[in-house]
């Protein structure tokens, strides 16, 4: 009997951004010809930089080629980029991170929800709370995760570490071991990143407790901070401890070309001492093609010395933004949070109202469009998250639409 794989009808509703997009649509079609500007969904707006830019235009002639021409890529990706990634990434930074254990994917959106896939069924996770959907729902449809509650939002297996503001945003550490611990830092939505020490503390219950880590460091360009790691590796025994997703979309602009990594280091192994590393090679290979020939020499001139200073101006940039909105939304007396290692700004909603409540009000007065905290987990209900993403005259604008509601 053809039935489907039940653990997806365990999902609640629809994907965040669905509801979203929904919403805004119903609204435009109500409201024809008012504009609305959309702090909402993560997505870059400025285009992929020259150097980028030639790299993909030398890429499509190398395939014109007979003696350049490309086809099937290396499992892992290309040495010319994961050469370039060691070095640049980890290397340069004193992390211990060679080119062959890195798997270049299309992404960190299909890393972070594929990742779970090597481990059994009845492992337990710990994820902060709120934070990126995709490890929650991932384990829902590998059926990790137990039974929903509607009221408290909450899965009856999931070991929630709560970030709010009575601990500043940082996860206590999980209140029950876990086998397996999402972090994402900077951390999407909050905008808070772990110091070092914090990330440490973590590391060394992981390796206490024999639980692995999944890091996701996809926001690690906008770390301004000293005392904020760009690497779990930077931390003493994560080798032993953790794996680390990292993307191109967000330093690089590369939402639309697609390119990420994961890094499994080959030490890493289960408690009966199966390696990790030779599991998601096996994945890797059985369930991937890689990332095109042309999608990694852009990755790889991202790591020219023209690379780096025009990913930093993009970077920049939305930093400008960020700034725009802290200072604004402060200065009307709005409690804002984040948007200094990270491209977002978590606010608390005013007047007790609900994250969803505080979506529509800002639609209907401002035409502001932003993501109700409560999409990231229980914790974020009463919150509210805008990105810097947008254009400097965006920002501006629907800033200043907010600040005059206030
Ligand atoms: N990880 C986090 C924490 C994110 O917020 C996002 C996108 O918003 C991703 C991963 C997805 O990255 P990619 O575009 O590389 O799939």
């Amino acid at each position: 009997m053809l039935k489907v794989n039940q653990n997806y009808l365990k999902l609640p509703g629809s994907y965040l951004f669905s509801d979203i997009a929904k919403k805004v649509k119903g609204y435009k079609e109500e409201h024809q010809g008012q504009e609305v500007i959309s702090l909402g969904i993560g997505d870059v707006t400025r285009p992929l930089t020259p150097t980028i830019i030639k790299a993909l235009h030398d890429a499509v002639d190398d395939m014109a080629d007979i003696e350049r021409f490309h086809g099937y890529g290396p499992d892992l990706g290309y040495a010319f980029l994961r050469e370039k990634i060691a070095e640049f990434d980890f290397k340069r930074r004193g992390c211990e991170v060679s080119a062959d254990e890195i798997f270049v994917s299309d992404g960190a959106k299909s890393d972070s929800g594929n990742i779970q896939e090597i481990f059994a069924e009845t492992c337990s996770i710990a994820v902060s709370d709120p934070v990126y959907p995709v490890y929650v729902d991932s384990n829902v449809m590998a059926g990790r995760t137990g039974t929903y509650d509607p009221a408290s939002t909450r899965w009856s297996d999931v070991v929630y570490m709560p970030c709010t503001k009575d601990n500043d945003f940082v996860p206590d550490l999980p209140s029950k071991t876990p086998d397996i611990i999402y972090i994402c830092s900077p951390n999407n939505p909050t905008g808070k990143a772990l110091t070092r020490d914090q990330l440490q503390s973590f590391v060394d219950y992981a390796l206490k407790n024999r639980s692995v880590i999944l890091f996701d460091a996809a926001y690690e360009a906008y770390i301004s901070d000293e005392n904020v790691p760009h690497s779990i590796y930077e931390c003493e025994g994560a080798r032993d401890c953790a794996i680390e997703m990292r993307s191109f979309s967000k330093n690089a602009g590369f939402t639309g070309v697609r390119l990420g990594y994961t890094v499994v280091p080959k030490n890493l192994c289960d408690a009966e001492g199966n390696s990790l590393y030779a599991l998601w090679s096996r994945r890797h290979g059985t369930k991937f093609n890689g990332a095109s020939y042309i999608q990694q020499r852009a990755g790889e001139a991202v790591y020219t010395t023209e690379g780096q200073r025009e990913i930093a101006g993009l970077v920049f940039y939305y930093m400008e933004n960020a700034r725009t909105i802290r200072n604004g939304l402060t200065s009307a007396g709005f409690t804002v949070y984040g948007g200094v290692n990270a491209p977002y700004i978590w606010l608390k909603t005013p007047d007790n109202m609900s994250s969803w409540e505080f979506f529509d009000y800002l639609l209907h007065k401002a035409q502001v469009v932003g993501t109700p905290g409560s999409g990231f987990g229980p914790s974020g209900e009463g919150y509210f998250r805008l990105t810097a993403f947008g254009s400097h005259k965006n920002t501006r604008n629907a800033v200043e639409r907010i600040v005059s509601l206030a």
